[in-house]
């Protein structure tokens, strides 16, 4: 029955099936009706050095507490998903860019904002976040490739960034 859960258990996000799933409904739907989602594509920030500093609990710690942030973050209709490991998405299937960007930054300081603790020692973490929009996607893999590449120029301008991707110019924030 495990097998069959469309969430997952350590973050209560829905899971990577699960999001699969929706993110094709979803796109067809926007398409359809000629209505703009965004997808999001999120990763924590140097998580390997939680694990090695504080021990595996503590990284599923913070994974549980992330988890708990997103999932009270997101408006009702959006979906909020873990995609891997310290890898998360959000499928918000109608928006605005302004109202996405702004929320997501909000997001980004929430996480960088979180005090964490384990067996006495503080730390925080950051997260590095990737915004694609489908009217500049011609696939779901062409959207998937876009939030991705928008989230590792995130990642190489030094982390704890929120970068859109822009057709053409590659992206911007
Ligand atoms: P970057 O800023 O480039 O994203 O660096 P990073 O350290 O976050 O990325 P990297 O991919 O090197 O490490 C991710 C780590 O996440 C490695 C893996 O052991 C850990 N991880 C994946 N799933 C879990 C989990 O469920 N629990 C815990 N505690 N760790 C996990
Ligand atoms: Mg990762
Ligand atoms: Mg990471």
């Amino acid at each position: 029955m495990a097998e069959m859960s469309a969430v997952d258990e350590l973050t209560k996000l829905f899971n990577r099936r699960y999001f699969v799933e929706a993110l094709e409904g979803e796109y067809e739907r926007a398409i359809r009706y000629g209505t703009e989602m965004a997808l999001i594509m999120m990763d924590l920030d140097y998580f390997k050095v939680i694990n090695d500093t504080y021990g595996h609990l503590a990284g599923d710690m913070v994974l549980s507490k992330i988890g708990n942030l997103l999932n009270t973050h997101v408006r009702r209709n959006d979906l909020a998903c873990r995609y891997g490991g310290e890898e998360f998405a959000v499928i918000l299937p109608s928006v605005s860019k302004e109202s996405t960007y702004a929320a997501y930054d909000r997001f980004r300081e929430k996480v960088f904002a979180q005090p964490f603790e384990y067996e006495s020692k503080q730390f925080s973490i950051t997260v590095s976040i990737g915004i694609a929009y489908s009217n500049s996607a011609e696939s779901i893999n062409d959207l998937l490739a876009h939030a991705d590449q928008a989230l590792y120029q995130a990642k190489e301008e030094n982390r704890n960034k929120i970068v859109t991707y822009i057709a053409d110019s590659k992206s911007c924030d």
